[in-house]
């Protein structure tokens, strides 16, 4: 919770090494421990990660903390209790504040994916993120926009997204998300020429948009 909630403008790694870093600090990681911590050691703990809104994150860790103390007995797991659908699960973490879409919907598609944790349908959307959107439009699976008169094509690209998900993976659209972001990461750059002959999207992308 604490890592997906920091996972914003700093690199993913800074995000994920942090509540290490704040176990450290701390000397342990028991909810008890953490709802005690002072706020000298989270900024200490901050100052020092590297992360980019270090200050915003000093008030929105801890009060994620106060968050699953008053609405989940200090349990963080009940967020997404048995029983829960994926769309219950992202709505609830809607509710920390700093979160939105993004970060919600990332949430819940790392907790079917990386913990095992099983929700019911509806299942989370893709996480719209520049990355996927790059390589959504890069593989022509999202049509590109010119322009747009009401929106920034930005914007409205990023509309696009979840719906295009919906369409080609009903069941559980955020798990396009992965797949799209590690490749876009790794491969299809933004600032610098993709490399697409170690790509492995290579023998079905058209390249779309690609000088
Ligand atoms: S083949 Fe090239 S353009 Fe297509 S997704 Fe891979 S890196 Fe991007």
């Amino acid at each position: 919770m604490l890592a997906c909630i920091a996972d914003r403008q700093p690199k993913a790694d800074i995000a994920w090494g942090l509540p290490h870093a704040i176990r450290e600090a701390a000397s342990g990681f028991e909810f008890d421990t953490l709802r005690r911590l002072p706020r000298s050691e989270w900024a200490s703990v901050l100052a020092s990660s590297g992360h980019r809104l270090a200050s915003e994150m000093e008030r929105l860790l801890p009060a994620a903390i106060r968050h699953i103390r008053d609405t989940y007995g200090g349990d963080a797991s009940r967020i997404w209790a048995n029983g829960s659908s994926g769309a219950a699960v992202a709505r609830r973490f809607l509710a920390f504040d700093g979160v939105g879409p993004k970060i919600a919907n990332m949430a819940v598609n790392i907790l079917i994916r990386d913990f095992d944790i099983e929700l019911a349908a509806p299942m989370p959307d893709i996480a719209v993120d520049t990355h996927v959107l790059r390589v959504f439009e890069r593989l022509g699976l999202l049509d590109r926009l010119e322009h747009s008169q009401l929106r920034s094509t930005r914007d409205k690209q990023g509309l696009r997204l979840p719906l295009r998900a919906r369409e080609l993976s009903p069941e559980w659209p955020g798990e396009l998300d992965w797949p799209a972001w590690f490749v876009g990461r790794t491969w299809c750059h933004a600032g610098r020429p993709p490399e697409c002959d170690v790509c492995y999207m290579r023998s079905v992308c058209p390249r779309d948009g690609v000088l």
